[in-house]
This record gives structure tokens, sequence and C-alpha cells, in this order.
């Protein structure tokens, strides 16, 4: 089955985020197969107008009306973008809780009523049988303040729980990405890896969350789905089977496996055979699975042993540089005595999170030209959009990931914005190569080191006879050198 990547939870200007919800549809289609935007519905338990309080009480309120006086025309225009086979769009819409943290309403239907109930399980209810699920997100802030309340969970409404957002990873409190935002900590009573505790049985995606109209936004997340096509019915059924996983932003290929079966999968046997296949961005660092919440396998990626290389990644990051609104790329990429086979975008859109009183509103806010033009064997094109950097530890740069397949003479001649470099795969094996656009205060741009084959691919298969709980969960966590994530949903055996 082909692995599709997707954004189930992002926003924009039909609320209370920012920008035009055609520019979003827009983003997601240029590396994206798939994606809903959400709309900021409703609130049943939202805390009282009082001193202090009145800008979000009232931009909630705001964005909630908005949002329901446009509901027809943006079930409309999220349906035409639909194509199957080419790009596929879900409705969807947010509800905030206190009582059950915040949960997305995904569904199949095309006509997805916009409905108001006090939880996710009475507004599934009220839809008169459309097909639709509760995606719990963020889920590990402290619970009452938006986190989930795991004893009011229900996984038959809820088959996925999101991980990963631009707010960081709700994995477990030890996870990396930890919550930044003013909504607060993580707690450890509302991770996933106490839901799994629990005994629920869920699976894993990751979205943005972006509130300017960007989904997929590079390093936010996405979610890779595993479906026999590119329809919204095979899409659908892989979301209730959760043949999911969360990736953080590069998207790295995985399939897991326990007997054939495939992630999200529940079965019963005391004889298990686990497969673990990755095909990642950057070299590997760790892959550790999981059983029953505890590390049972731990490969480090530092003792994989070189072999042959066929292909090479190589990354190519540009940004930097003083444009806090965007600088835009020009790029051309020339190969010789090597073969293009790949080519993967890392794109992000201005970041915004949460609407603030600076924040005026701009329907073109993420209106940015990031596309690939004309890519063949041996020659790139492309335009693209980087921005400084927010702080020195918060990348705001853009970036295409190469495939390359040659050998230590395949030369790489780049030329960005006027700018020209040569470099050869030999070299970028030895190390990195920065250039400057000019001599001093400028944008730049990265070539990374290159990436031999054996350091970003790994097959592992083991044979498991011994049970330890009525049901096992078996999981995987995916660590790049680059500090790229992938959680790949579990699956449960049954003695
Ligand atoms: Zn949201």
């Amino acid at each position: 089955m082909p692995i599709y990547w997707g954004d189930l939870h992002n926003h924009c200007g039909i609320s209370y985020g920012y920008g035009s919800l055609a520019n979003a549809l827009e983003a997601a289609r240029g590396q994206l197969d798939f994606c809903a935007v959400t709309g900021h519905a409703m609130w049943p338990d939202m805390p009282p107008r009082q001193p202090g309080f009145e800008f979000v009480v009232d931009f909630h309120e705001r964005g909630f009306a908005k949002l329901a006086a446009h509901w027809e025309e943006v079930l409309s225009q999220v349906n035409a973008a639909n194509r199957e086979g080419e790009f596929v769009t879900f409705q969807s819409y947010e509800m905030h809780s206190r009582t059950y943290g915040d949960h997305h309403i995904l569904s199949l239907s095309p006509d997805l009523p916009l409905v108001y109930a006090d939880s996710p399980a009475a507004l599934l209810a009220a839809l008169g049988g459309r097909p639709a699920i509760a995606i719990p997100h963020h889920v590990a802030y402290v619970p009452d303040y938006r986190g989930i309340i795991w004893e009011r969970f229900d996984g038959a409404t809820s088959p996925l729980v999101e991980v990963y957002s631009k707010h960081g990873c709700g994995m477990s409190d030890q996870a990396p990405y930890p919550y930044l935002h003013t909504m607060g900590p993580r707690d450890g009573r509302t991770t996933v890896r106490r839901g799994l505790a629990l005994g629920h049985r869920f699976g894993y995606t990751a979205s943005t969350d972006h509130h300017a109209g960007y989904p997929g936004s590079y390093g936010d997340g996405r979610v890779a789905v595993l479906a026999e096509a590119k329809t919204r019915q095979a899409l659908w059924q892989a979301l209730l089977e959760r043949r999911t996983y969360a990736v953080t932003g590069d998207k790295i290929a995985c399939r897991f496996e326990v007997n054939g079966f495939p992630l999200g999968s529940e079965l019963g046997a005391t004889r298990r055979e686990v497969m673990l296949d990755i095909r990642a961005c950057d070299a590997l660092d760790r892959i550790t699975l999981y059983k029953n919440n505890v590390p049972w396998r731990i490969i480090e990626g530092p003792s994989l042993a070189p072999r042959p290389a066929e292909t090479y990644k190589v990354r190519l990051e540009m940004g930097w540089g003083w444009a806090p609104s965007g600088y835009l790329w020009e790029g051309d990429l020339r190969l010789s005595d090597g073969e293009l086979v790949g080519v993967e975008t890392c794109f992000r859109g201005r970041s915004v999170l949460a609407p603030s009183e600076e924040t005026a509103e701009d329907e073109a806010i993420n209106a940015l030209e990031n596309r690939l033009l004309a890519p063949s064997r041996d020659h790139l094109a492309w335009r693209c959009t980087s921005f400084q950097n927010y702080t020195t530890l918060h990348p705001a740069t853009a970036a295409l990931i190469l495939e390359i397949r040659g050998d230590a003479r395949t030369t790489l001649q780049a030329t960005l914005n006027g700018v020209r470099a040569e470099v050869s795969l030999g070299e970028l094996l030895e190390a990195a190569r920065g250039v400057h656009l000019k001599p001093y205060n400028a944008e730049a741009f990265l070539l990374h080191r290159a990436v031999p084959e054996w350091a970003y691919t790994f097959h592992g298969e083991w044979v498991d006879e011994a049970p330890q709980q009525e049901v096992d969960v078996y999981d995987a966590e995916v660590r790049q050198v680059n500090g790229q994530y992938a959680w790949l949903s579990p699956i449960f055996v049954e003695k």
C-alpha cells in the first residue's frame, strides 16, 4: 500500500486564524496528498468573560461566529478542491473543551453540518448518521486546561489521537519538543503513553495546528496514511483502521507489522513476528521499538554497518538573513555524472499559533510562491520563501531533500539568486558547505553533508514469543540525526 501525506488539523481566516482558505488549500496541494482545513467552531465550557481575559473570550466568540456565517461557503470551497486520485480534502471543525480536552471533528461527508454540542460524542451523535470521528489534540496539557481526560476517552469515536503539532509532542512527559505555548506545560497524566497504559486503543496522527493557513508547514507535524488509493473513501477507511503514523516534518517512509498485519491492527497470537522497515530522510539516529510502553529493542543509527550505497540524500537548506516577512529564493540545480531520483520539499508558511493583539488580519499572510519547476533526471528549478529565524534556536528556513543516484564523482552545480556553488558528492560526504549571498549580513544556503543510503535505511525482523499482558502493545519511534521524528501507531496483540 502506498504512503500518503496529509494535515488533518490546521486553521486559517475562516475562523480566528489568518490567511484565506484558498491559499491554505494551495499550500496543502504543494506538498501533501490530502488535507482538512479546520474551522474553530465552539467552546461549550469556555471560562466566563472576566477582567484580563476580554481579548481571549472576544477572539474566540468572533471566530466561532465568522465560521457559522460562512459555513456553506467553506463546505463548497473544500469540496471543490477535492480531486480523487490527485489531492483529497475532508470537512472538519473544532471543539475546545476543558471537560474532554480539545477535539477536531473530521468527516467523510461532503455536507458535514455545523452542529453544537457539549461533548465530542454528543456532537457525533447529532450528525444524522454521517461518518465522522473526533480526534483529540494537544492532549498533554494539564487536565481542565484543555489536555485530554483519558477517563472520558472512547476509542470507538476517536480511533486516532494527534501526538504532535506546533504545540509540541504529547507522547510522554519526557518526549522531545516540550509544550512551550502560553497554554502551559505538559502533564504526565494526559500523555499518549498514559492513554495506552490505561488500555485505550488508538492510532497516531500529527498535524500542524497552523493558524495562518499553511497546512503541512515543515516541522509542525504531518500524518502518514497507508491506503489503497488516494481517494476520500480509501483514506477514510485507513483512518478508521488506524493505518497511520505521525511525523514532525520529514516524510520518513515506514512499514511496521506484526505477523503481516500493518500498524494500527488488532490481532491474536502468542508468537509475534515483528517487522520494521524504514527509508528516512536523514541519517538515522535511534530507532526504539516499544512493548507495553517500555523500550523493547533499540537500534542506534551510528552503529549501522556501512554498506555500498547506490543513492545519497543531500539536503539543500535556504534562509537565515533578515527577512521576517519572507525572502524569495529562485534556485536551479544541475547534476553531472549522477541522477536525481527524488525530491522532497520542506516548505514552511509564516508561523502563527494563536491570534494576538499585534497580528492584523491579513488574507495574503501566506500567499507564498513555494514550488518545484520542471524536475528532471539531471535538473531542478524551484521558487520558495524562507523567513528570518524566529530565535537562534527556532528555524524558519526552507529546504529541499534531494535523493541522488551517483558516486563520489557526481557533481552538483547549484545557482541560487545568482550565486553559484559547485561541489562533488565526494566532498559533501566529508563536510557540509555553506554559501552566503552577499559579503556580510545576508541570506545563505547550505548543502548539508551527504547521507549514504545505508545510513538512512533500516530493515529489522524479530520474533517475540513472550506475551506479557492480556493485550501487548507494540509501537515504535524513529529519530533522525537532524531531530526529525516518526511515531508509528501501535499494534495490539492479544494472547
Ligand atoms: Zn486547533
